[in-house]
This record gives C-alpha cells, structure tokens and sequence, in this order.
C-alpha cells in the first residue's frame, strides 16, 4: 500500500488551533475579563423563520409514508434548482435548471471540483487565498503559481498576459480581504481565460453582502463567462446555513473542453461519489428565495453589514489603511508600526482583549495585515472598535 505523497507536501495549518490556544491560555489567566471574539468567520444569527417553517414541513412530510423521501435526486431537487434558476435571473443572469448542482456547500464543491482536470493544468491561485484551493491542489500534485494581491492592487489581483494559466481560482467578495472585483476587472479575467482556454473557478459566498448595483453577485453577469467560468455558491453566509449544510455550483452547457460539456463530467462526478443534499434541508433553502425569506435574510445581513459600518467609520477615523468591509463580512486592514500579523494579535489580544485572525495565515503577502469580520453581535463589535480606538490612538 502507497499512500498518496502528496499530503506530506501539505503545510500544516495551526492558524485556528494556534488562535484558540493563545485565547484559552490568556483566559485562563485573566478569567474575569471579556474578551470579544471577532476572529472566526462563522455566521452568529439564527435561522430565519421561512426558513424554519419550512424544514418544520418537511420534517412532518418525512414523517408519513406518503409523503416520505428517500434518496434526494443527486443533483437537487427540481424545485430548489428552480428557485436558484430564478435567483440568478433577477441578477439578469439567464441559466437553466439543469446547469445548476445542488450539494452541501461551497467548501465540498470548491474542493471536488479537481476531479474534473488533468494533472497536467497549471493553476493560478491568488496570495493571500481562501487556503481549500491551495490544499486540494497540492493534494492532487499540481503545480501552482501564486498571484499576488497586495495594497498596491487593492487585494484584487489582475492577469499577466505573459503567463499561462489552465485553472485560475478567484473569490469575490474575497475571504479574507473583503475585496470586490468590479465588472470592468472581471471582463478582464474572463477576456484572459477566454484567450489561454482556461477555466476561472468563481467563488461567490459572500455575494449576498453586495450591496453596489454596480458590482457583479455572478461572473455570469459577464459576457463570455459562460464559455470559461464555473461558479460556486453558499446559502452558509446567505442564509446562516453553516451548520445547515446547503450550497450549489453552476457549470453552464457552453463551457466545453476537447468537445466534452464539463457539466456532464461533473453530473458524472456527482452521482458517482455524493448521494445529494437531504429534502428538509432542500425545502430551508428553497424557503431562502421566497418573498418572505428574502426579506428575512436580507434583514440578517443588514444586521451584519452594520457591525461592518462600525468597522469601516473606525479604521477610517484612526487613518489605519484597510480593504472590504462594505461588501463583506471581513475588514482586512494593514498592522501599525511595522508589527507582524502575530504580534499585532498578540498586542490587541492583551492590551484591548479583542481576537482576530492574523493575515499571514492566508499567504504571504498577507503578512503585515489583519482580519475582523462582523458576524458578532452589534453591541460587542462597537466594544471592540472603541478598545481599538483607544488602543491605536494611544500608540
Ligand atoms: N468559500 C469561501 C471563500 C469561504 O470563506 C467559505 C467559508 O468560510 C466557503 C467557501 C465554505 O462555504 P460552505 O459553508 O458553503 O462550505
């Protein structure tokens, strides 16, 4: 037996260990002290009442053999890829039911989708990153070029005409930067894709936080896209369905390599290793695009999106540079006096009791930054701007 070796080339990730074991040992150390957690990117509101209503329906369903479901169909039920079809078309996004793939989250999609692609792609990641892109492609034993996105291009990394890519992964609004691409910079990606034969894998969990009419929820607002992009979504950040499990990737019939539709490699994927999303928690997300639900949830993310106003109005008063924030739930912003990602954890952990998560642990050119998100609680992240405030402005 050989393992694969692959996974030795893996870099450890202690990022969320290390963060956790820094916070229990300052806790225990300090136990009647409030320390406000602003570090993990886990959503904090509960589900909406569409939402509950709805799985309350199903679970009653399943409770009776006429309305008792077995095995859900392994691309989705019928109804929640109609309810996403239409999702996609009040963006003006016209895709067809069958193009959509419903599974249990973005994270599993992003991650499968490897098995499409020969071994021999190059791919194109961008530094700092979501680290899943990275450690499923090591573990297939493919060769990655980074991409760097840094101050100088807003955390919004463009293409180089001089380099070839096969596979280019982008993430807007961007974990862990914030940072949106306009239609304009995502023509420009699509146009380079288009022109290398390359495919972009888009991932949008967090298009739910747009809030610019200008900026673009799907790369399928592109024109062109179709032929080059497969895009994955999340109701975890939408709709709070972290813990749910819901999520759908959309691989349109006009992205064809060698004369072979990737969508029916992926269906083939698919029903070869996943045995679908179950019927209740199909029904919760069906529920999301209701009149009523979409109300709801936007009600959330409207409660989400204030902490970050607090976020952005406080590193703008205090003149720290940073990035997202307005169309996200993160805050990226540049560690003062010259500090390491760690040590500015350590500073802010100890002088204003406040966790977050160093950016050298999305890449290196994350060093030298920080991220907040706002999925706290109003109250608690006003605390911590004005712990920060004090803090920095004492400096
Ligand atoms: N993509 C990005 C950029 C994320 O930040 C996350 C979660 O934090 C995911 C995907 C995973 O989403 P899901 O919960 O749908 O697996």
């Amino acid at each position: 037996m050989f393992l694969n070796p692959h996974f030795a080339e893996l870099q450890e990730n202690y990022l969320f260990a290390t963060i956790a074991n820094k916070v229990s040992a300052y806790t225990a150390a300090h136990p009647e002290n409030k320390i406000i957690r602003m570090g993990i990117g886990d959503v904090t509101q509960p589900l909406v009442p569409a939402v509950i209503e709805a799985m309350h329906k199903a679970v009653d369903e399943m409770a009776k053999k006429e309305t008792f479901h077995g095995y859900a169909p392994d691309h989705g039920y019928p109804f929640l890829r109609e309810a996403i079809r239409g999702y996609y078309a009040q963006h003006g996004v016209e895709v067809s039911a069958s193009e959509i793939f419903v599974g249990d989250g973005a994270k599993s999609d992003v991650g499968n989708i490897v098995d499409l692609f020969s071994d021999e792609n190059t791919v194109l990641i961008p530094d700092p990153v979501y680290p899943v892109y990275v450690d499923t492609n090591v573990m297939a034993g493919r060769k990655i070029s980074y991409l760097d996105a840094t101050e100088e291009n807003g955390f919004l990394a463009m293409p180089d005409e001089n380099v070839h890519a096969d596979i280019v992964y982008l993430c807007s609004p961007n974990n862990p930067t914030g940072a949106v691409y306009s239609r304009e910079q995502l023509q420009t990606w699509v146009d380079y894709a288009l022109a290398n034969n390359a495919v972009i894998l888009y991932d949008t969990a967090y298009e739910a936080f747009i809030s610019d009419a200008d900026l673009p929820h799907s790369i399928f607002e592109i024109p062109g896209a179709k032929k080059c992009a497969i895009e994955f979504c999340s109701f975890s950040k939408t709709a709070g369905f972290t813990g749910v499990r819901c999520g759908y990737t959309v691989i349109c019939d006009e992205l064809v390599s060698g004369g072979v539709q990737v969508n029916r490699l992926w269906a083939r994927r698919q029903s070869t290793k996943f045995n679908g999303v179950n019927y209740i928690t199909q029904r919760g997300a069906e529920a999301v695009f209701t009149e009523e639900g979409m109300k709801q949830v936007r009600g959330v993310i409207a409660l989400y999106r204030k902490n970050a106003e607090v976020m952005v109005d406080t590193f703008r008063e205090i003149g720290v540079w940073f990035t997202g924030g307005e169309h996200s739930p993160y805050i990226w912003h540049k560690v003062p006096d010259g500090m390491t990602s760690w040590e500015f954890f350590d500073y802010l952990l100890q002088k204003a009791e406040v966790v977050g998560t160093p950016g050298s642990g999305f890449g290196k050119n994350g060093e030298g930054y920080f991220r907040l998100t706002a999925f706290g609680t109003l109250e608690n992240t006003a605390a911590a701007m004005e712990r920060i405030k004090r803090l920095l402005r004492a400096r």
